[in-house]
């Protein structure tokens, strides 16, 4: 832990709270992050040479786990070709051409070099195309750090946002709306009193924000519904769900055609690359064609195109099979585990997504995963990690297992986990 407490001490006099991501910092559950020297497959080692079986994995990009031989090549190689061009190239042409096959709610795509990129690019092409100024958001629903988006609450199911974030004026989330994630009926009430001046309803459809947090059945559906009639468009946030759960996401699994699409994380196979899009005659909004603007530098950027090129087409529906048995076995582990120890928690898992809420039976939405026991998270975190298992520094973060993983692996994760939990 030297080196790491020594860079950290550094990393602090220089950069604010030491990190460029605030997650990062370990703030919630105490501790010195360590810092990162390689990754290998489910692997990471820290500068004090330390390995840890990787649960974060980049916070979901890196489903091929880490240095993925194909993605490495197509970055050196795209690398050697030159960094970036500002001018149009044939990977963002065949990068499109993969994200409208997984996703036929897509008719058109734009890249962007982030999930918070594309979030608020998304609601500005949905705001041109109504007309309307409004946005409806879920409570404990992330979006990245949007001012309009940066919205957590108000109680009692709906209200105008306030923001969460110094420097953003309560001016810029006035029309930012908020219900219950899974309460459809503050959902209807919502459309029902200011339908009209709502753009769009943004929502991750499996949340991992929260944790991880499933959608009712048939909530989902209902919002696709209740849009439709309002004239509302349905954006489902799928940066961290979008070739995760199914290639082509929650839209993949449901069946729901969303009017837009975010997508992040893997479709950048661990470079800076986010994407949204949906419907032509909404995208066709944007300019050069339409009047919303929306640009960047380095969007479609050649090396972060060749990392999600070979990253996703690596991906087909045995992969997902895997990931599948992987988080199975996982589940099946964990909660033996938690049930031999009696320990009170709830495991929510979706594919290679999962979060243990501890002392909480149940947890459907953003109040119910605050009411988790976090101090008993961070004990947990530690107990792992002195083990040799890096899970996320959060309570309201999702774990991510990864196609490098193995049954070794998850069999030692809850060999572990007993350890940490105790004796029954
Ligand atoms: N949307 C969702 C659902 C996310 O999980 C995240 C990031 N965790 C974002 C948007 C923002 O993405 P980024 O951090 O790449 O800006």
């Amino acid at each position: 832990m030297k080196k790491s407490e020594k860079l950290f001490a550094e990393a602090r006099r220089l950069i604010p709270g030491g990190v460029n991501s605030p997650v990062r910092a370990w703030k919630s559950v105490g501790g010195t992050p360590r810092f990162i020297s390689r990754g290998q497959g489910a692997r990471i080692t820290d500068v004090d040479g330390r390995n840890y079986v990787d649960y974060v994995g980049s916070w979901g990009p890196l489903i091929h786990g880490h240095a993925h031989p194909a993605t490495v090549k197509a970055v050196q190689e795209a690398a050697a070709r030159g960094t970036s061009y500002g001018a149009p190239t044939p990977g963002e042409v065949e990068l499109a051409e993969e994200i409208h096959s997984a996703y036929p709610s897509i008719d058109k795509v734009r890249l962007v070099s982030s999930g918070t990129e594309a979030t608020m690019s998304a609601i500005r092409v949905a705001r041109a195309y109504t007309k309307r100024p409004g946005v409806l958001k879920f409570v404990g629903c992330y979006h990245g750090h949007v001012d309009s988006l940066l919205v957590k609450a108000g109680s009692g199911g709906a209200t105008f946002g306030i923001p969460d974030s110094e420097g953003v004026p309560s001016a810029f989330t006035a029309l930012t709306f908020t219900a219950e994630f899974n309460d459809l009926s503050a959902v209807e009430e919502l459309l029902h009193v200011k339908g009209r001046e709502i753009a769009a309803l943004i929502v991750e459809p499996v949340v991992g924000n929260m944790g991880v947090v499933l959608p009712k059945t048939g909530f989902l559906e209902d919002l696709r519904k209740l849009t439709r009639r309002a004239g509302v468009l349905l954006v489902f946030d799928e940066v961290m769900t979008g070739f995760r759960l199914a290639k082509g996401g929650v839209q993949e699994l449901t069946g729901i055609a969303p009017d837009l699409t975010c997508l992040g994380k893997i479709v950048g196979g661990g470079l800076p690359v986010g994407a949204f899009g949906g419907r032509s005659d909404v995208m066709d909004k944007l300019a050069p064609l339409g009047g919303a603007y929306q640009a960047g530098t380095l969007s479609g950027n050649p090396l972060a195109v060749a990392a999600g090129l070979a990253t996703i087409r690596d991906l087909g529906p045995k992969s997902y099979a895997r990931l599948e048995t992987l988080g199975a076995r996982l589940e099946s582990a964990l909660r033996k585990v938690l049930r031999e120890r009696r320990v009170k928690a709830k495991l929510n898992r979706a594919g290679s997504m999962w979060t243990v809420f501890f002392g909480v039976d149940w947890v459907t939405n953003f109040a119910q995963a605050q009411a988790a026991d976090s101090k008993a998270y961070a004990q947990f975190f530690h107990g792992m990690l002195e083990r040799g298992f890096y899970l996320p520094p959060s309570q309201f973060e999702a774990a991510f297992l990864s196609l490098a993983h193995t049954e070794a692996d998850i069999d030692a994760t809850a060999e572990a986990a007993a350890e940490v939990l105790g004796r029954p």
